[in-house]
C-alpha cells in the first residue's frame, strides 16, 4: 500500500486553491497528469528576474524592470481601438503605461492618480517615450516588497496563464513533505545533493539561470531518483522473471537441420552464433529473457524461426507476436513455406479474427494442433489458451511495446509476459533499433543481449544522397521515373518535434500536393497516405494498399510501418533529413532494397546546414552499419535524442533527460544492483525508504514483484 507520506502527492489537482473544474483540464494535459505530483516534476524552463530596479529614464528597452513612479494622469481612449494610457513619472523622467481594453473603474483603483505605485513589466522605448504595455505587476510599495523577487516560468500550453500556473505549482509544492531518505548517505554527501524536498523546492526556485542547468544539485538529484526507480524497478521485474524456473527444452534438432537444408543461402555466422546463445539459455532452467539486437535486414526472422522450430522439437508451443497486424500477417507470410514444409503447424491470430472461425482456432491451439502462434497484442487475451506454451519472441521493431511494460507494467495493467498464466515461458525480444547502451540499460535493464552484427552477404547498401529542398521538382521527375518503370517509392514527411498535429497537417499537405501533381499521370489512388492519427485499420489499409501495389507512392509520417516488406519499393524520400534522428533515417532508409533490386534514398534538406547536421548527414551517407551510426549520433547530438525517442516507446521520464545524465543512469543500475544484493526485500530502513520511491514514481506493479516474492 502506498505509504501515508505520499498521500498528498497523488491527491487530484483540483484539492489545490486556484484549480477548478474549468483549469484543471488543461493544467492536466500540460504536465500529463491530474496529479499533485505531476506539477512536481513540471519544472521551470526558465525565469523572469524582477529585481532590476532603475530610474525610469535609466531603464533599458527589452528588459524586465520594476519601476516606483508616481502616477500623473489617466488619459481613457477616445474610442475603442485606442488604448487606455496612464501617465506617470519618477526624478529621472516619464513613463507611460498602456493597455489595450482596459477596464477603467479597475485602473482608477490600481492607480490612483496623485499616488505612489510600483510597477513591474518589460520597458519599450516608443517615439522616444519609455513605456510599458499591460505591466504583469502593479501594486503599493509594500505589495511588490512582498513579490518574489525571481520568479520562475514553466512551460505553458494555451488556456493557462502564466500567474495562474505559477499559482497552482506553488500550491503544489506546499504540499511537498519530507519523506525519508533513500540515498546512500555516503553517495548523497560526496555529491553534495540536498534532500529530496529541499531538491524539489530548490528546482522550482531558480534565482538564476544557472539554477535552470540540468547539473544542478538540486536537479541532479531528482534525475537519480528518478533512474534509480526505473532500474530498481527493472531489477525486480527481471529477478522475479529469472526466478520462475523454465522448463529445459533441447530439442533433438531435427526440425532445425531440415530447415538449414531448406534454406537456399548458408545462415551468417552472426545468425549462427545467436542460434547457439538462445539455445543455450532454452536448455538451463532458468528462465530466458533475452534481447536479440540486429540492424533491419540482419536476418532475425529466421533466428527466431530457429528458436521456435526447437521447442517444437519439444513437442511445446511458441508464439510470435508482432507490433501490429500488418506485420503479423508478412511473419507469418514469411514463415508459412518453411513449416509447411516441415510439417510445422502455424496460425495466425490478429484482433481481426472474430467469431467462430476465431473459436476453431483457439481450440486447435487448446488441443495443441497448432504448433506456432503468430499475431498482434490478441496474442495475450484471456481465452487465448495455449496447450503447452514454451517460447515467447516478441518483434518489436522499433516500439519497445515490451520494454515499456518490462519498465513496468506500469499503472497496474496486466503485464503478460510476466503473468502467472505465462510463468516459465521463455522469452525472446527482437529489436531493430541498434540502442546504444545507456538506452537499452532503461529500456531493458540488465537483458542477455545477441547482437547480428553481420549482414547476410549479397547486398547491396542503399544508395544514399542529399538534396537541397530547393530541387523540389528534380525529386518529383525522379520518383515519377520510378513508378513508370514499375516500382514503388516512398515519401516520408518532416518530423516537427513535439507536434503530432504540425507534422499530420504537412503530411496530408505534401500528399495533396502530390496527387495533383502526379495523379492525372499515375493514375487515380495511385498516392496513399499513412499517419500516425489514424486507426490501426486505417493504417492497416493504407500499407496493404501499398504493398499489394494498388498505391504507387506511400505518403508518410514516421509512423510508416518500418517493419512491412515491400519489395517492389526502391526509392525512399525524407523531407527535412536534417530533422530526423540518424538511427530513424537509417531504419527508414532499410524499407527499400529488399527485394534484389537495389535501393536509393534521398535526403532532402532544407539549408543552411549546421556544421552538426552536414556531419551527421555525411554519415548517414557513407555507413551502412547500424551500430555505428548509433553510436555516431550519440556522439554527435547525446542520447536523449538518438531514437527520436518521442515515438520510440522508450521509457518517458519526467525529470531525467538521458543526454543530461547518461551517467546518473550508470550509478543508479550499479546501485539498484547493490542493494538488492544486499536487501533483497527491501526490508531495511533504506528498503522501506526506497520503497517509497518505487511509489512515489509510481512502480507499484514492480512492488508487487518485491512482495510476492
Ligand atoms: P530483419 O528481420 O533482421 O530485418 P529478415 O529476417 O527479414 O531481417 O531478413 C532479411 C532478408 O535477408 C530476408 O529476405 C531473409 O530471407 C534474408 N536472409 C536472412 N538470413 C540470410 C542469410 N544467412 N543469407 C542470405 N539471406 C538471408
Ligand atoms: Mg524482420
Amino acid at each position: 500500500m502506498r505509504p501515508e507520506s505520499l498521500f498528498t502527492a497523488f491527491a487530484p489537482i483540483t484539492s489545490l486553491k486556484g484549480c477548478g473544474p474549468k483549469l484543471a483540464p488543461l493544467v492536466e494535459k500540460l504536465v500529463g497528469g491530474g496529479r499533485v505530483l505531476d506539477l512536481w516534476w513540471h519544472l521551470p524552463s526558465g525565469l523572469i528576474d524582477r529585481r532590476y530596479r532603475p530610474a525610469v529614464a535609466e531603464a533599458e528597452p527589452g528588459r524586465i524592470a520594476t519601476l516606483q513612479v508616481t502616477v500623473d494622469r489617466h488619459l481613457p481612449p477616445r474610442n475603442n481601438r485606442m488604448p487606455y494610457k496612464v501617465q506617470c513619472h519618477d526624478g529621472s523622467g516619464r513613463l507611460t503605461l498602456v493597455f489595450f481594453n482596459g477596464r477603467e473603474d479597475f485602473l482608477r483603483k490600481s492607480l490612483p492618480e496623485g499616488e505612489t505605485r510600483a510597477v513591474s513589466g518589460m520597458i519599450e522605448l516608443f517615439d522616444g517615450q519609455v513605456q510599458m504595455t499591460h505591466p504583469d505587476r502593479m501594486g503599493t510599495l509594500e505589495e511588490i516588497e512582498q513579490m518574489a523577487a525571481v520568479e520562475p516560468i514553466y512551460p505553458l500550453t494555451a488556456g493557462v496563464a502564466p500567474r495562474t500556473l505559477g499559482k497552482i505549482i506553488e500550491g503544489a509544492l506546499t504540499r511537498a513533505t519530507d519523506l525519508p531518505e533513500w540515498l546512500d548517505p555516503a553517495y548523497q554527501q560526496r555529491e553534495g545533493w540536498p534532500a529530496w524536498r529541499d531538491a524539489l523546492l530548490a528546482a522550482h526556485r531558480p534565482e538564476g539561470m544557472a539554477d535552470l542547468e540540468k547539473d544542478t544539485p538540486a536537479r541532479q538529484r531528482l534525475a537519480f531518483d528518478e533512474l534509480l526507480s526505473n532500474q530498481l524497478a527493472l531489477l525486480l521485474v527481471r529477478r522475479r522473471l529469472k526466478r520462475q524456473t523454465g522448463r529445459v527444452l533441447t530439442g533433438d534438432g531435427r526440425l532445425r537441420d531440415a530447415l538449414e537444408k531448406l534454406l537456399p543461402w548458408p545462415l551468417t555466422n552472426a545468425q549462427r552464433q545467436a542460434n547457439a546463445e538462445i539455445a543455450g539459455d532454452m536448455a538451463s532452467e532458468r528462465r530466458m529473457l533475452r534481447l536479440l539486437q540486429g540492424d533491419v535486414g540482419s536476418g532475425k526472422t529466421m533466428v527466431a524461426l530457429n528458436a521456435l522450430l526447437l521447442c517444437v522439437e519439444d513437442g511445446a508451443q511458441g508464439a510470435l507476436m508482432a507490433p501490429t497486424e500488418i506485420l503479423a500477417r508478412q511473419h507469418a507470410e514469411t514463415l508459412e513455406p518453411y513449416c509447411a514444409k516441415l510439417g510445422v503447424k502455424i496460425a495466425l491470430l490478429t484482433g481481426r479474427d472474430k467469431g467462430k472461425a476465431r473459436a476453431a482456432l483457439l481450440q486447435r491451439l487448446a488441443d495443441g494442433e497448432v504448433n506456432i502462434l503468430i499475431g498482434t497484442h490478441a496474442l495475450f487475451q484471456d481465452d487465448v489458451v495455449f496447450k503447452d506454451l514454451a517460447l515467447a519472441v516478441i518483434d518489436e521493431q522499433h516500439r519497445f511495446g515490451v520494454s515499456q511494460r518490462l519498465g513496468l507494467a506500469a499503472k497496474g495493467q496486466r503485464d503478460p509476459i510476466s503473468s502467472e498464466r505465462g510463468g516459465g515461458v521463455d522469452i525472446l525480444v527482437m529489436t531493430a533499433t541498434p540502442i546504444p547502451r545507456t538506452l537499452s540499460l532503461t529500456a531493458y535493464g540488465d537483458m542477455d543481449v545477441s547482437k547480428l552484427t553481420e549482414k547476410p552477404p549479397g547486398r547491396s547498401p542503399v544508395d544514399t544522397r542529399t538534396v537541397a529542398s530547393d530541387r523540389y521538382l528534380d525529386v518529383v521527375a525522379a520518383v515519377t521515373r520510378k513508378i513508370q518503370s514499375g516500382e514503388q517509392v516512398y515519401w516520408v514527411c518532416p518530423l516537427v518535434e513535439e507536434n503530432e498535429q504540425l507534422d499530420l497537417a504537412a503530411a496530408a499537405e505534401r500528399h495533396s500536393a502530390l496527387r495533383l501533381a502526379l495523379e492525372p499521370e499515375l493514375g487515380d489512388g495511385s498516392i496513399g497516405l499513412v499517419h500516425g492519427k489514424m486507426t490501426p485499420s486505417e493504417k492497416d489499409a493504407a500499407m496493404e494498399a501499398f504493398s499489394a501495389g494498388r498505391s504507387k507512392l506511400l505518403v508518410a509520417t514516421t509512423v510508416i510501418e518500418v517493419g512491412v516488406d515491400v519489395p517492389n519499393a526502391t526509392l525512399i524520400v525524407i523531407e527535412h533529413a536534417e530533422r530526423f534522428g540518424l538511427a530513424q533515417l537509417h531504419q527508414l532508409r532499410g524499407r527499400v532494397g529488399r527485394g534484389g533490386k537495389p535501393g536509393a534514398c534521398l535526403l532532402v534538406y532544407s539549408g543552411p546546414l549546421g556544421e552538426t547536421a552536414k556531419s551527421r548527414l555525411k554519415i548517414i551517407r557513407e555507413t551502412d552499419d547500424g551500430f555505428l551510426i548509433a553510436e555516431e549520433d550519440l556522439r554527435l547530438r547525446g542520447a536523449g535524442e538518438v531514437l527520436g525517442t518521442r515515438q520510440s516507446g522508450l521509457p518517458d521520464f519526467r525529470v531525467a533527460d538521458l543526454a543530461a545524465h547518461a551517467d546518473l543512469l550508470v550509478a543508479a543500475r550499479d546501485d539498484a544492483r547493490l542493494i538488492l544484493e544486499r536487501d533483497p526485500k527491501l526490508a531495511s530502513e533504506r528498503g522501506k525508504a526506497l520503497l517509497t520511491l518505487l511509489y512515489l514514481f509510481e512502480r507499484d506493479a514492480a512492488i508487487q514483484y518485491l512482495q510476492s516474492g
